[in-house]
């Protein structure tokens, strides 16, 4: 039976030419939606649950033999959705804004 599930490498969306690394990541074995839980919302069950799947993912990040470079590459390019090199890296809309306008106030 062919496997036609997308591979995480596929959904990157930067193309630096340093990714060959990625051809050991231990994600491409399994279903990239596990990398990128549904934003959690207010209500606690649905946080929990959040937890739970973020956690999924981090349990095989913690395998991965390419887990430093993931968590640099992701953190380089300000990544904020998915968890990388095992750590969550998903901010919300709000969290996202709040951070830029404290860029802008910050001065050159
Ligand atoms: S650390 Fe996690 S997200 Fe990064 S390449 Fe490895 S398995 Fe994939």
């Amino acid at each position: 039976m062919e496997d036609n599930t997308p591979m995480l490498s596929n959904l990157l969306t930067f193309n630096r030419g340093e990714t060959r690394w990625f051809d050991r990541a231990e994600c491409r074995k399994h279903d990239p939606r596990i990398w990128f839980p549904e934003p959690p919302t207010s209500d606690a069950m649905d946080r929990a649950r959040y937890a739970d799947e973020v956690a999924d993912a981090q349990e095989i990040c913690g395998t991965c033999p390419v887990k430093d470079l993931c968590l640099k590459d992701a953190s380089d390019r300000g990544e904020v959705h998915g968890v990388w090199g095992g750590k969550d890296f998903y901010k919300s809309r709000r969290q996202q804004a709040l951070e830029s306008r404290a860029r802008e106030k910050v001065p050159a």
